[in-house]
């Protein structure tokens, strides 16, 4: 294909510098707003961000109950075991006694069944010979035992869960025990998706040299996904002015935009002089990692414009350190927005060329009560292969050139820790 050549590389322009990854992230998400509020069933706020304080309607346990299968009695009465007391109720779970445990009776309790008016304690019923109209306890036991508090769990009007949860199994868990059938959860922000470049091909194209396949879409998807969002994935976009400006405005439309590709030094990096010309206000350009040090922030029309570089490590790096915290920002989530570093200790040397802060993907795992990173084998940007299993971005900081294994290093986790 013809076309008018651009001839000159993408030069920094004036007052745009280098920008260290925490600077880059404070900037990111101060241009982050907090997305509105919508109402889902129960079953549909798993991966959302809770928006309202939830308090509990009732004490849990709303009684005191029995912790275990055995015969509800006084303590007193079993103090010198063994004894036999007189079994005058059979108590079932979710039934409640009709009589009162006196003195040298007891009640045969279930599991969650109410402690009955009069008992204090439970004797689980391995210390008992199991009887039915009268009962041998073989052992005391002390006051209180085998009885869940009334209020242990909550107490009625607490805030059990806090506006900016993030919901997973247990908080769905305590929103269904407090019947709360109905959710307030922050919108999911829905991402545009688009890459650039010429040599980019749909997975479905056929293979021709000197073609990549638009993996990054796929990866970008996925992460969008796991991030809890909607991607809208949008058509390639070739290295031209135009086509770009056009893919922009399209994927103005929904409410972060995202692009992988045509944002370094080449002369056909399109993104920076389309946004320019679309009068968009850029925040950062470059910041200071490998990989991925050509990462563009923009404020475009009201949105956010993610312009990450094409190379599939560098693009999906990026996403994680900068868009992924955005989104669940954006969701409402109030803590824990940037991904956890820990230290590591490494199963093999790190080397660097000690320019930037660079991270290394590996694979964390639990050894010996311990986390040992296993760095993937090659380490270039273009290796997306490297991306397989890993769970970390371990950090040799700009200045360090290298790191022995054994030694212990930070790690940003990107995914749950593995065990070995
Ligand atoms: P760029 O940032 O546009 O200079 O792209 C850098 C390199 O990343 C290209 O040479 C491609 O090999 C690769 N690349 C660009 N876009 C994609 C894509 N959508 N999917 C996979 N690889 C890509
Ligand atoms: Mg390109």
């Amino acid at each position: 294909m013809m076309r008018a050549m651009a001839t000159t590389f993408q030069r920094a322009r004036s007052g745009e510098q280098m920008i260290e990854v925490e600077e880059a992230q404070r900037r990111v998400l101060a241009e982050v707003p907090v997305f509105g509020v919508e109402e889902v069933a129960l079953v549909d706020a798993l991966g959302r961000v809770l928006r309202e304080d939830v308090a509990a309607p009732d004490d849990a346990p709303q009684r005191d109950n029995s912790a275990m299968d055995g015969y509800a009695v006084r303590a007193e009465d079993v103090a010198k075991a063994p004894v036999s007391l007189r079994v005058i109720e059979d108590l079932p779970a979710g039934t409640v006694a009709t009589k009162r445990v006196a003195a040298g009776t007891a009640i045969r309790i279930m599991t969650g069944a109410l402690l009955p008016e009069g008992a204090d304690s439970v004797v689980q019923v391995e210390l008992t010979d199991a009887g039915s109209d009268v009962v041998r306890v073989g052992e005391a036991v002390p006051r209180g035992a085998n009885v869940r508090r009334r209020g242990e769990d909550m107490h009625r009007g607490d805030v059990v869960l806090r506006d900016g949860t993030p919901i997973r199994a247990g908080e769905l868990g305590v929103l269904a025990s407090v019947q709360q059938r109905v959710v307030r959860v922050g919108r999911r922000p829905e991402i545009a998706i688009f890459s650039t470049g010429d040599e980019v091909i749909d997975v479905d194209a056929p293979r021709a040299l000197g073609k990549v396949v638009n993996s990054n879409a796929y990866a970008l998807a996925a992460l969008v996904r796991e991030a809890g969002a909607i991607a809208r994935v949008l058509p390639i976009v070739p290295d031209r002015a135009e086509a770009t400006v056009k893919a922009i405005e399209e994927a103005l439309k929904s409410d972060f935009v995202v692009s992988s590709g045509g944002v370094s030094a080449g002369a056909f990096d399109f993104v920076k002089d389309a946004l320019d010309s679309l009068g968009a206000e850029t925040k950062f350009w470059q910041v200071a990692m490998k990989p991925g040090k050509p990462v563009v922030l923009s404020r475009v029309r009201d949105r956010l414009y993610f312009g990450l570089p094409g190379n599939p490590v560098s693009c999906m790096v990026a996403f994680l350190l900068f868009v992924a915290p955005s989104i669940r920002k954006a969701m409402g989530q109030r803590s824990a927005i940037l991904p956890p570093i820990a230290n590591v200790r490494l199963a093999a040397p790190l080397r660097g060329k000690g320019d930037r802060r660079t991270y290394f993907r590996v694979r964390v795992v639990a050894m010996d009560g311990e986390l040992v990173a296993q760095p993937a084998p090659a380490q270039g940007s273009g290796v997306l292969t490297s991306m397989i299993g890993a769970n970390g971005l371990a950090i040799l900081e700009r200045g360090t050139t290298r790191a022995e294994a054994g030694s212990v290093v930070p790690c940003v986790l990107i995914a749950s820790v593995a065990s070995e």
